[in-house]
């Protein structure tokens, strides 16, 4: 691994990982690794995972953990991650996942895992509004949308509503992010990775904390 700062964002869906990660690529200049864009992309191209993955994507279930952590651990190999560090956006969202990163890159192979803290009130709010850009997954809003006709102001691309930001989906999401991501709180804790950050406060205030600890973990470290 090199020597550029690795990071995991934890939150829950609507929490405003999306965000803070492509804010944070820029800042540090290393690759955000979504599991969920790499894998609506995957839906997208037709390809053979896109075609395992689409109706469990769809009903807001996760993928097993082998495949995702196999995805991720070829994507962590490819030199801009191993030289320049990451930011993993959607992963690990079990405790078997983090397991098998630690395998992969050690308990060390991580600088900071920043948890992003929103009521869940206030992440349905925003998921029942939220709409996004078909090719580059930039994140807009009913109250924010694009400025011409639903296309993306970054690519041109189609700004829609997620096939999983349905209620239903939604809600069994949320169900299994407390049953299966939030144990990574503690996971993480216990090995001194983890800041809470509110995330509640609007964007440019959680990403000036978040700059601000990463710069503190890095420090540490
Ligand atoms: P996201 O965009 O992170 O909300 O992911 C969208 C969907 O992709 C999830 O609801 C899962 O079906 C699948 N997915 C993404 N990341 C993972 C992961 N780490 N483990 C299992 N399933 C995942």
């Amino acid at each position: 691994m090199g020597t550029g700062v690795r990071l995991i964002v934890l939150g829950k869906q609507g929490a405003g990982k999306g965000t803070q990660c492509v804010r944070l690529s820029h800042r540090y200049a290393i690759p955000h690794i979504s599991t969920g864009d790499m894998l609506r992309a995957a839906v997208r191209n037709q390809t053979e995972l896109g075609q395992i993955a689409g109706p469990l994507m769809d009903a807001g279930s996760l993928l097993g953990d082998d495949l995702i952590m196999s995805i991720v651990s070829e994507r962590l190999s490819e030199p801009d991650a191993a030289t320049r560090g990451f930011i993993l956006d959607g992963v690990p969202r079990t405790v078997v996942q983090a397991e098998l990163l630690e395998e992969k890159i050690g308990v060390d192979g991580i600088d900071c895992v920043i948890n992003l803290d929103v009521p869940t009130e206030d992440v349905l709010q925003r998921l029942v509004s939220r709409r996004v850009c078909d090719d580059c997954g930039a994140i807009y809003s009913t109250n924010q949308p694009p400025a011409v006709n639903w296309t993306c102001d970054n690519c041109g691309g189609q700004v829609v509503q997620r096939k999983d930001d349905t209620a239903e989906a939604i809600m069994k999401r949320l169900a299994a992010y407390e049953a299966e991501t939030l144990p990574l709180v503690d996971f993480y804790s216990q090995r001194g990775k983890l800041v809470t950050i509110d995330g509640s406060q609007n964007a440019d205030a959680v990403f000036d904390a978040t700059v601000a600890a990463i710069k503190a973990a890095t420090r540490r470290s």
